[in-house]
């Protein structure tokens, strides 16, 4: 068998034994990154006839902290105003990325990292993509949200630079 042949062979045995993903999920901060971890997710998804769906995550961590005791009496109107402005730009991405199933975009509350993995597991999702960064900076090579998810995920990730 010529080299040619051994290397087209290894490429269909591989291929065969690859499971296309079924349950894509895109992760959003709504930063550039992350708007194109959503071009790379509908990519993903129509390679693999896959179900996109997309979720974000809303850090409550900070209107909760004790250290601002003084807008206590503020915070359940400033984080409502908030999280309608979180589900606008979710409905607009959803849009732009062809989600049509209201059931595919959610808006989450807690802290991002452990929600997504989460929301993954429950969901049966085999592919999580996300920004290699967000909204904190590029001094690392994975954003804290980026490697925890790549950390602690029970599916592949894939992390989309710009
Ligand atoms: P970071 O690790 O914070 O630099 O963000 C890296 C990527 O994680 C972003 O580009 C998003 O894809 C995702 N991500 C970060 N924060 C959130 C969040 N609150 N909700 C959903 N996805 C997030």
């Amino acid at each position: 068998m010529s080299e040619e042949t051994r290397a087209t062979k290894r490429n269909q045995d591989s291929e065969e034994h690859l499971l296309p993903y079924k349950q894509i999920l895109l992760a959003t901060d709504f930063s550039a990154h992350a708007r194109r971890a959503g071009q790379r997710a509908r990519e993903m998804a129509d390679k693999y006839q896959a179900r996109l769906s997309l979720v974000h995550v809303f850090d409550d961590f900070i209107l909760y902290d004790d250290f601002y005791e003084p807008v206590v009496e503020e915070r359940f109107a400033l984080q409502q105003s908030l999280q309608d402005a979180a589900e606008q730009q979710l409905a607009t991405l959803a849009d732009e990325l062809g989600i049509e199933n209201t059931a595919d975009v959610r808006l989450l509350v807690g802290s991002p990292k452990a929600t997504i993995i989460s929301h993954a597991k429950e969901h049966d999702i085999d592919l999580i993509v996300v920004g290699s960064h967000g909204r904190h900076g590029l001094e690392r090579l994975l954003g804290s949200v980026a490697s925890g998810i790549v950390n602690s995920a029970p599916c592949d990730v894939l992390t989309v630079r710009l």
